[in-house]
């Protein structure tokens, strides 16, 4: 079962599409949705952290996709508030923004899917 999440800036007002992190039942072991910021189109998106899509851009010098538990995507502070997702983890708030870029971006708790 995974968190429902919406991305939304405390600073500008900026709000992306909900994203269904992790996977469900019967995919979680080749899907896992986790928030990225596409650099391309300059928003927040859900992609697929075990696609090759994704594998391989991460591997670039310049990857399009910047996923929301590297570095610079979040200031790192207190060790509890964070949404998990077996070993990943994202911060629920001291997000970046990709309209504003201020650190005000959060990862609003929308439930739980399964
Ligand atoms: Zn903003």
């Amino acid at each position: 079962m995974g968190s429902i999440i919406l991305p939304v800036c405390e600073n500008c007002g900026y709000k992306a599409a909900k994203i269904y992190l992790g996977g469900g039942m019967s995919n979680h072991l080749t899907y896992c949705a986790v928030p990225a910021l596409n650099t391309e189109t300059n928003e927040i998106v859900t992609v697929d952290f075990f696609s090759d899509v994704i594998k391989e851009d991460l591997l670039k010098d310049k990857p399009t996709y910047k996923i929301y538990n590297g570095p610079n995507m979040h200031i790192i502070n207190d060790g509890i508030d964070y949404h998990h997702w077996g070993d990943l983890k994202f911060k629920i708030h001291g997000n970046l923004c990709p309209k504003c870029k201020s650190y005000n971006l959060i990862f609003e708790s929308c439930g739980c899917w399964d």
